[in-house]
C-alpha cells in the first residue's frame, strides 16, 4: 500500500517517515506525486483541519492519504495559540517570532500556572476521499522561562515534557533526538494508535 503524507513541512514527514518505516508501508510525500494542492486551515479544530487536508489530498491523488494538524495548547493562554499555532506571532509563519511572543505572554506566571500540551489530530482518507480514521494524540508538560535544546522545530525548546514515569520527562522536545520524541509526542502517540488500526483500516 502506498501511502501519501499530505504535509509540506519537512520536519514533519521526517518525522512521520520515521514512525511508519516499521509498518511495511510505502510512504510518498507530496514532492513524489508532483505536489498536491495548498489548504487554508480555516477549522477551528485539529481534527477539522487534519480531515480538510487529507480529503483534498485524496481527491487530488487518489491515494490513501495521511495529515496532520498539531499545535500547542496553553492553559493560562485558555488553549491557545491551539490550531493557530504556526502563525501565532502572525504571517509568515516563524518558529522564533512565536516562541518570542509565547515568553511574553506568560511572563511572570510560575512554573504550576504554565502548563500546556501538545496536540496532534491525524486523519487518514481512502482512495476515495473518504474519512476512515481521525486519531488524537497528546504530550504533556509545561511551557518553560527560556529555551533549551537544538533539535525538533516549533515550541519544541520551550516545552519541558513533564509526564511522571515516561522516558525524557524532565527534557524540553528540543532536548530529545528524533527517536527520543517520536516515542512521547503527540504525534508519535498519535500514529502509535494509527499503527495498531491500520491493518482492519485497509482490509475494509
Ligand atoms: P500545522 O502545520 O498546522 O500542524 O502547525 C503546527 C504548528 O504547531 C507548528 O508550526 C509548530 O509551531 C507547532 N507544533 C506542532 N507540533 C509540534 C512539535 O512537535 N514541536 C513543536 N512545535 C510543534
Amino acid at each position: 500500500m502506498k501511502l501519501l503524507l499530505a504535509s509540506g513541512n519537512t520536519k514533519k514527514l521526517g518525522e512521520l517517515s520515521l514512525l511508519l518505516a516499521p509498518l511495511g508501508v510505502e510512504v510518498a510525500t507530496p514532492a513524489d506525486v508532483g505536489g498536491i494542492p495548498d489548504v487554508v486551515e480555516d477549522k477551528d479544530t485539529f481534527a477539522g483541519n487534519a480531515a480538510k487536508k487529507a480529503v483534498s489530498a485524496a481527491r487530488a491523488t487518489d491515494l490513501w492519504c495521511l495529515a496532520d494538524d498539531s499545535g500547542l495548547e496553553v492553559d493560562a493562554l485558555d488553549g491557545a495559540p491551539g490550531v493557530r499555532s504556526a502563525r501565532f506571532a502572525g504571517e509568515p509563519s516563524n518558529d522564533a517570532t512565536n516562541n518570542a511572543k509565547l515568553l511574553r505572554e506568560l511572563d511572570g506566571l510560575d512554573a504550576e500556572r504554565r502548563g500546556a500540551r501538545f496536540v496532534c489530530a491525524l486523519a487518514l482518507a481512502n482512495p476515495s476521499a473518504e474519512v476512515v480514521a481521525e486519531i488524537r494524540g497528546e504530550a504533556h508538560g509545561r511551557i518553560l522561562a527560556s529555551a533549551r535544546g537544538d533539535a525538533g522545530f516549533g515550541y519544541d525548546p520551550l516545552f519541558l515534557f513533564d509526564e511522571d514515569g515516561a522516558p525524557g520527562s524532565g527534557s524540553t522536545f528540543a532536548e530529545l533526538s528524533a527517536e527520543q520524541k517520536s516515542a512521547v509526542s503527540h504525534r508519535g502517540r498519535a500514529l502509535a494508535e494509527l499503527a495498531r488500526r491500520l491493518p482492519a483500516l485497509l482490509e475494509a
